[in-house]
């Protein structure tokens, strides 16, 4: 364990520790938790009081979680001077398993964002974000309970990654040389550059990761989401890197889409023409083939992608994608199902991961106690499923839903509900908690 200067650890609590590969979990693990900016300490100390509610209450008080505050944002900068102290990222990945709030984006001082720093610093690759309905939450569609997939989106590549220059600045004119007098491409003059890296081994450790979370949980399919028509050695290149990993390390696990098309075939005496990887989106409907306990992989491009989450919502489960993709399909996602202010994510690397509420400190109603902590506190319930405390994370969800439908919620929900009861942040928690 490392030595702090500014983080306590807390006596009662036993660290996580990785033994062959496998986290193991005491009854009392030390969680470091980031309260986050803005409207962050509100959704913290709501939030908080829910997961310790629904722990104790499910493991009658054999299990506890030791809450250990680590540092980063304005309250790291006021304390230590810094906006994201080392030994917080130290903290994290020792301790493997976080919590955060939102964290401001410091104007000036040459981060870019706290949030990428960190995910980038623990090389936390695969961001997940379920999207479920709950009932009760406001939806704009018929069929809201149709949607239950969980999205991997990429972190780490792409052209959303950052390697980018200004139009006119001395690197874009060099790489525009470079493309016209080695690569004899033209590119328009003053052009910005943005540059797209999509990698063998960034592709395969999401879908490898995304595949054992679809094994561990008991889900029907992975769709490999990309925009490979077009863009051949990136997109493409992802979708056929995620295939290759299937077949190679989940053979007895997996079948693809396109031997389901096959088998279904040569059920019907027509010899099977297809081989894994060819785009299965283009023959249109369902194979009528049996995957018995096998999870399909199939891919889809990104634009249908978008149809089709609003039109056969049911027919996605679990969705790998790159890191722009992800970014759009995870918001368009959330918003059939009541919005942003519910959308719980993680940035899971190896071992570490960090959980987090998905919208930002909203700070003007910073200290009101007012908004929404149910991102927050679904952000924890990934984290007890995480943790394999199954109990509790249910429990929760049962109770959050069970609040909503008794129509007690914060503003955001309030207002578009008729006949609800506006409550404030911390009520809110009170009332699940009651129902826990
Ligand atoms: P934001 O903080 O997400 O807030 C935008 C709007 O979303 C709010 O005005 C509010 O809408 C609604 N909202 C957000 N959280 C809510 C909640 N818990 N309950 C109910 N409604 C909620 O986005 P922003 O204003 O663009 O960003 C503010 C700061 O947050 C920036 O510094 C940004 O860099 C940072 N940020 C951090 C993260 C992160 O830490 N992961 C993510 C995104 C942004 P109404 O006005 O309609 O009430």
């Amino acid at each position: 364990m490392g030595k702090y200067n500014y983080i306590e650890v807390p006596t009662e609590g036993e660290m996580i520790v990785l033994t062959n590969g496998i986290l193991s979990i005491p009854d009392n693990p030390i969680i470091p938790f980031i309260e986050g900016d803005g409207i962050g300490p509100d959704l913290w100390s709501a939030s908080v009081r829910v997961w310790d509610a629904a722990v104790d209450k499910s493991y009658k008080g054999k299990k506890k979680i030791a809450w250990m505050e680590v540092f980063a944002g304005q309250k790291a900068f006021d304390k230590t001077g810094e906006w994201l102290p080392q030994e917080t990222v130290d903290a994290i990945g020792e301790f493997y398993i976080a919590i955060k709030g939102p964290l401001t984006t410091p104007v000036g001082g040459g981060i870019r964002s706290l949030n990428v720093s960190l995910r980038q610093l623990l090389d936390l690759y695969a961001c997940v974000r379920p999207v479920r309905w709950l009932k009760g939450v406001p939806s704009p569609v018929k069929h809201p309970e149709k949607m239950d997939i969980v999205i991997f989106r990429e972190n780490t590549e792409d052209v959303y990654a950052g390697i980018e220059w200004q139009s006119g600045s001395e690197e874009a004119e060099r790489i525009i040389e470079f493309i016209k007098n080695d690569l004899n491409k033209e590119i328009r003059e003053k052009s910005g550059i943005g540059i797209k890296p999509i990698s063998p081994f960034g592709s395969k450790r999401l879908v490898r990761k995304a595949i054992n979370y679809a094994i561990d949980r008991g889900r029907k399919s992975i769709t490999l989401m990309h925009k490979g028509n077009i863009m051949k050695y990136t997109e493409g290149a992802f979708k056929d890197w995620g295939y290759e990993l299937a077949l190679e390390e989940f053979r007895d696990q997996i079948i693809t889409e396109a031997e389901l098309w096959d088998e279904t075939r040569a059920e019907d005496g027509v010899t099977p023409v297809t081989k894994p990887g060819a785009f299965s989106n283009l023959r249109g409907g369902k194979p009528a083939g049996d995957p018995g306990n096998r999870i399909i992989v199939k891919d889809r491009i990104a634009d249908s992608m978008f149809q089709q989450i609003l039109t056969r919502t049911d027919e996605y489960d679990v969705v790998c994608t790159l890191n722009l993709n992800g970014d759009y399909i995870s918001d368009a996602a959330a918003a059939q199902v009541g919005g942003l202010g519910l959308a719980p994510g993680a940035n899971i690397g190896d071992y570490v991961a960090l959980f987090e509420a998905t919208h930002g400190t909203a700070p003007k109603y910073a200290g009101q106690d007012k908004v929404n902590p149910g991102s927050l506190i679904l952000s924890g319930v990934m984290m007890l499923e995480y943790l394999g405390w199954q109990d509790a994370a249910d429990m929760v969800v049962r109770a959050m839903e069970e609040t909503i439908l008794q129509k007690t919620v914060t503003y955001d929900l309030e207002r578009q509900m008729e006949g609800a009861t506006k409550v404030s942040t911390s009520k809110f928690a009170d009332a699940i908690i009651a129902n826990i």
